[in-house]
């Protein structure tokens, strides 16, 4: 079967490590193991030594079951090769300790999270870290002042939604000799691969779309064969590999990626239609709407718009509250990506730590909703939100 025609994705992932074992499973059984039994010394001595290639120790990265995982996560991405971690924090800070030790420039807002990493770890480390919250071509320029640095980028942004142009920012990254490293966890890799658009790095939260049913954590990090290697021996030695277990959960959660990202696209395509202009909702933020800043530029470098947006309720933080409080269908959580549709509030969850001058510099207003678009039916998440908004502002149909 060929596998590198552009609109081969799907089957990839389905078919990429297709396992013979002699019973006729199409799937690897989980290799529940830390340890590998040598029949003599002789034999281990060649592995540890590297003359032979083998099995060790799981914490290594040695683990069948994880690196059937790993070719399928370079598969997502059409990455040479594919790392996975325990959570998408693990692969960010491994990724940050191997290629951003000459200095991290951070374009637009980045998760809070890796912000915290950068701040309250990297920098007191003697990391020189810079956040350009408005960057162009020229900020970027004038902030990578060496050679080896790392720019680091998120696109579509928490909870703006704003689009960075990757292809800019490769551009300048690769003028001055820097790396580029794009977490991609709120577009997936079925809406948007960097890689093809020039980035160097490409990191998840596999906790998000990639597991995509809210019952797993982990992280991924996709790139070239020399560049995961580095990010490799970090891991190792930072002792940041997933289970065994959760890298076969996760596995299994691949191969229905591409149809449950297509649903959420199309699903967040409704309510953000649904949304757009409803009394009551001063303004929907979502890359697929013509409205949007970014939209041109979305359509550019992503393949679909995504299940995350972010309704900005007229009336502010309170009038926000009493919307998120009347959800039904909807949960009241952090998170996004799974298979259930989400609510939260920045102001008051993950960006409520920033403070109100940090927020109005990033355009997060108080009475912003955040939601992560699940899989139930369209109709269901609309008439949950309408009946929700009506209510807040005391237009709803009273109870019977
Ligand atoms: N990157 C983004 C964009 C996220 O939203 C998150 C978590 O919310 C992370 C990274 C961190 O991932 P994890 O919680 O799996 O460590």
């Amino acid at each position: 079967m060929s596998t590198d025609k552009p609109n081969a994705q799907a089957t990839r992932i389905i078919h990429n490590r297709r396992h013979r074992d002699g019973f006729g499973s199409p799937y690897s059984p989980v290799y529940n193991t830390t340890t590998y039994r040598f029949p003599d010394t002789g034999a281990q001595r060649e592995v540890i030594e590297g003359r032979k290639p083998g099995y060790l120790y799981t914490r290594w990265g040695t683990n069948p079951t994880i690196q059937e995982l790993e070719q399928g996560l370079a598969a997502l991405e059409q990455a040479e090769a594919g790392l996975a971690f325990a959570s998408g924090m693990a692969a960010i800070s491994a990724t940050i300790l191997a290629h951003g030790r000459q200095g991290v420039v951070c374009v637009g807002d980045i998760y809070g999270g890796t912000q915290e990493l950068l701040v309250n770890h990297c920098q007191p480390l003697g990391i020189p870290v810079t956040f350009l919250l408005q960057a162009n071509e020229e900020t970027l320029e004038a902030s990578l002042t060496r050679p080896g640095m790392l720019v680091f980028c998120e696109t579509p942004a928490n909870p703006t939604l704003a689009i960075t142009d990757l292809r800019a920012m490769a551009r300048v990254a690769q003028k001055h000799s820097a790396l580029l490293a794009v977490d991609n966890t709120f577009a997936s890799p079925i809406n948007q691969r960097p890689l093809e658009l020039g980035a160097d790095l490409v990191v998840h939260s596999a906790t998000k779309y990639l597991g995509g049913h809210s019952d797993l954590t982990a992280g991924a990090l996709m790139a070239s064969a020399p560049l995961t290697d580095t990010v490799a021996a970090w891991r190792k030695s930072l002792g940041q590999l997933l289970s065994p277990e959760t890298a076969a959960m996760l596995s299994r959660s691949l191969r229905t990626l591409p149809v449950r990202i297509r649903q959420h696209n199309e699903n967040a395509m409704a309510v953000a239609r649904a949304m757009d202009g409803y009394p009551g909702v001063a303004r929907v933020l979502y890359p697929g709407l013509p409205s949007f800043p970014g939209h041109n530029l979305a359509g550019e470098q992503m393949s679909g718009f995504g299940g995350m947006m972010t309704i900005e309720i007229a009336g502010g933080g309170q009038m926000a509250t009493a919307v998120a409080d009347n959800l039904q269908v909807f949960l009241l959580a952090t998170s996004l990506g799974g298979v259930e549709s989400l609510v939260s509030q920045p102001s008051l969850t993950s960006h409520h730590a920033i403070g109100q001058e940090a927020r109005e510099v990033r355009g997060i207003s108080d009475g912003m909703l955040r939601l992560s678009i699940g899989l139930e039916d369209s109709t269901d998440l609309i008439a949950d939100l309408t009946q929700a908004i009506d209510k807040a502002r005391g237009t709803g149909k009273p109870h019977s």
